[in-house]
């Protein structure tokens, strides 16, 4: 294997750091940008090595698996070895009128391990793309059995489900900013948001709501979309699995689709293989991302049943018109496969659940933190949420200060580490999420 070329030196390290205030966007931000982000020169393990060091480290423990999507780390050489051995063959053919091992694999293994009844598997691009893709499959889907009046989505407050049209009309109203959007975006039908709490039993009331609005607009609604058990961007709030249950009941009972959006959850995240899981619940379409290729490259994946798809199938237009160029790129899906069978071939539980006992016991420190209203664990996720906004770049600076890479966004610090994180590790984050919770 050739040596990476050399770093350039700080000047260099300089240089590109003005001209990428002066010339790229970055995610959510202004143009010329406010913020100086860090400059990563590499990453291996867990831990991202700096061009420049930051409160004196050069490398940072990445609480954030590069926005919940690295489970296995940076650099693992199963990953590596599957891309490498891919690039040897093709990185990438058209998928229209071609097929390829990679696809057909990748395809096979993830009917196998999602909840019984998902046969059939869209490759996508990005996991807004799949949510695109999730929301045309259903309004198409009652077009094609010659019913034009569903076309509207529900779901509940607190929701992300990315950034392209769709998703984000579906987002939550005031964190997904509806209003500077007001008149362009479709508009959905908005349940309020789960009542919070994994192990909180569920609240007949708020079950009552969601059976309620679901029968009220039966008519005019195609599909429920919801993020089962984690609601993430949107809050990084918790409910219980069995208002999943109820939504399954009020669909089939009402002629309503769900959608399951699992692309933060998905891949054992909760503690589960995939949130639905937790509730036994199987979706009439789901969506997957984030960590289907361990974080290595961008794939998402929409999967269906098969009355959705043959639904689709017997209608006036008997395809589904969607086809990105770059769908069911091979090396995306070679590297897929490899973190999956990575992922299976250990006690993926077991680390996950290993994770999460070490930020229950690391977190509980942070209850006692000024300002800190509340502190919750599920699987390999833990989250503090502030009385009042993160200081974004002091908490980032406080975590620094103790080895670690975070991200708070509005009042919430959290962390998401690879599964592979070690327990100093693990103590480490939690320090570094305290740290940050203080900071400001
Ligand atoms: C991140 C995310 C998306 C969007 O995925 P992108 O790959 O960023 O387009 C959609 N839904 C959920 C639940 C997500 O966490």
């Amino acid at each position: 294997m050739p040596e990476p070329a050399p770093m350039p030196g700080p000047g260099a390290a300089a240089e590109l750091l003005a001209l990428d205030r002066r010339h790229v966007w970055h995610p959510y931000g202004p143009m010329p940008g406010r913020e100086a982000p860090l400059l990563v020169e590499s990453a291996a393990g867990v831990r991202l090595r700096l061009a420049e060091p930051v409160e004196g480290r050069d490398e940072l423990v990445d609480g954030m698996s590069s926005w919940w999507s690295a489970i296995h780390g940076y650099g693992h050489p199963v990953l590596h070895d599957a891309a490498v051995e891919q690039l040897g063959r093709m990185s990438h053919v058209m998928f229209g009128g071609l097929t390829h091992e990679p696809a057909v694999r990748l395809a096979k293994r993830l009917v196998d391990i999602t909840p019984e009844g998902l046969e059939h598997v869209f490759l996508a691009d990005s996991g807004s793309v799949s949510v695109e893709v999730a929301v045309k499959m259903c309004l198409q889907y009652w077009r094609s059995v010659g019913n034009t009046r569903k076309q509207r989505l529900l779901t509940w407050r607190g929701g992300y489900h990315g950034d392209t049209w769709n998703p984000m009309s579906v987002c939550d109203p005031d964190g997904g900013m509806h209003h500077l959007w007001s008149g362009v975006l479709p508009r959905q039908i908005f349940a309020d948001a789960p009542p919070a709490g994994f192990d909180a039993g569920p609240d007949p009331a708020y079950a009552a709501h969601l059976r309620e609005l679901i029968g009220r607009h039966a008519d005019e609604l195609a599909a429920v979309i919801v993020e089962p058990v984690v609601q993430g961007a949107g809050g990084m709030r918790f409910h219980s699995p069995a208002y999943l249950r109820v939504l399954r009941e009020a669909c089939d009972e009402h002629g309503v689709l769900l959608v399951l959006d699992e692309i933060a959850t998905g891949f054992g995240r909760t503690g589960a293989l995939f949130a639905a899981g937790h509730a036994g619940v199987t979706p009439d379409v789901l969506c997957l991302g984030k960590a289907l290729t361990g974080g290595t490259m961008t794939l998402a994946a929409t999967l269906c049943t098969p009355r959705v798809a043959r639904g689709i199938s017997s209608g006036e237009v008997p395809v589904l018109a969607h086809g990105p160029t770059f769908m069911g790129n091979p090396l995306a899906c070679a590297v897929a496969d490899a973190s999956i069978g990575l992922l299976l071939e250990q006690d993926w539980a077991g680390e996950v659940k290993r994770v999460e006992s070490g930020l229950r016991e690391g977190l509980a420190a942070a209850a006692d933190v000024p300002g800190v209203v509340d502190v919750r664990v599920l699987g390999a996720i833990g989250v503090v949420q502030l009385d009042h906004p993160a200081d974004m770049a002091a908490a980032g600076r406080a975590a620094a200060r103790e080895g670690v890479w975070l991200r708070p966004f509005r009042d919430l610090v959290y962390t998401m580490p690879p599964y592979v994180t070690g327990d100093e590790d693990v103590a480490r984050i939690c320090a570094a999420v305290c740290a940050a919770a203080g900071a400001g």
